[in-house]
């Protein structure tokens, strides 16, 4: 799970972009952290770049297929 240490350097937004389960190699339109929504693995993505392939990380059979939940973005000024 993604930690923190100090809270006043993230606030709440309930932006649709959280909502989204990605497929692997999908253009992230965020640069931040993702979560594999299937085993809970997570990733730094830079925005415009895709995410990682369906051969980052392997689940076991049963688990689902990779799917990237964008977890924490970054606010990145000009
Ligand atoms: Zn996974």
């Amino acid at each position: 799970m993604a930690s923190f240490k100090y809270a006043g350097f993230l606030q709440h937004n309930d932006s649709t972009a959280f909502d989204a389960l990605l497929a692997p190699g999908t253009i992230a339109h965020n640069s931040g952290i993702y979560r594999c929504g299937a085993c809970g693995d997570e990733i730094a993505a830079n925005k415009n770049n895709p995410l990682p392939p369906q051969n980052h990380h392997q689940h076991a059979p049963g688990v689902g297929p990779i799917r990237w939940q964008l977890i924490v973005f970054a606010v990145q000024r000009n």
